[in-house]
């Protein structure tokens, strides 16, 4: 079977993403398979630029075929903060809970009307011998007052997915997946997998 490098060490997203790939003739594997290969650092003004310089450094060196996925949460009362800096929005890295914290600071006092947000994905594909792949796929919601839910990652308990009044920490994995960036995105990428690939 073909390999498909998933180019995140992210275990978080790994998890999704490997649930939303599940069933495709791939064998899926991560960066972390391949000891020595330094991801690229993510200086691009996008999330399709940062999603494919990933996918293709990791093809590069590993000779497979990469996908990476690029992505974070833009408030319309942030102009579109925190963006592709939503990862380190606080400072540190991947400190939810500071990135979280400092979301409702931002957004004190302001009514769910101005609350408007909504997650972005952009997934890169990259097959040797072919071309980098972009699929770019949102899904909007509102800032809730206080973290509410044990589920999902990073800005999961403040994101009121509206349809069901419910944060994506309080959603299951399964019905996040249906309806979340990164679920529609992925469904895209099953399609242009599917059609690009003949097994
Ligand atoms: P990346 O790893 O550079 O793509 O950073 C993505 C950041 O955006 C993560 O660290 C989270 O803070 C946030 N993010 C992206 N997707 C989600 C999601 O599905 N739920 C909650 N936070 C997310």
């Amino acid at each position: 079977m073909p390999k498909l490098v998933l180019a995140t060490g992210n275990t978080n997203k790994v998890r999704e993403l490997q649930d939303l790939l599940a069933g495709l003739p791939f064998t899926v594997v991560t960066v972390i398979d391949y000891p020595g290969l330094m991801m690229p650092v993510e200086d691009q003004p996008t999330f399709a630029g940062n999603a494919a310089l990933k996918s293709e450094a990791v093809s590069k060196f590993c000779g497979e075929m990469a996908l990476a996925d690029d992505s974070g949460l833009e408030v319309d009362a942030l102009g579109g903060r925190p963006g592709v800096y939503s990862a380190r929005y606080a400072g540190e890295e991947g400190n939810y809970a500071a990135n979280n914290r400092l979301l409702l600071r931002e957004l004190a006092g302001l009514s769910p009307e101005q609350r408007q947000a909504r997650f972005v994905c952009a997934i890169a594909i990259t097959i040797p011998g072919d071309q980098t792949y972009i699929i770019e796929e949102n899904c909007s919601g509102v800032i809730a007052e206080e973290p509410k839910g044990e589920g999902g990652f990073g800005y999961d308990p403040l994101f009121i997915y509206e349809p069901v009044g419910l944060t994506f920490a309080e959603m299951s994995a399964h019905e996040k997946n249906k309806v979340s960036h990164r679920g529609r995105a992925l469904v895209k990428a099953r399609e242009l997998l599917g059609k690009k690939l003949v097994f």
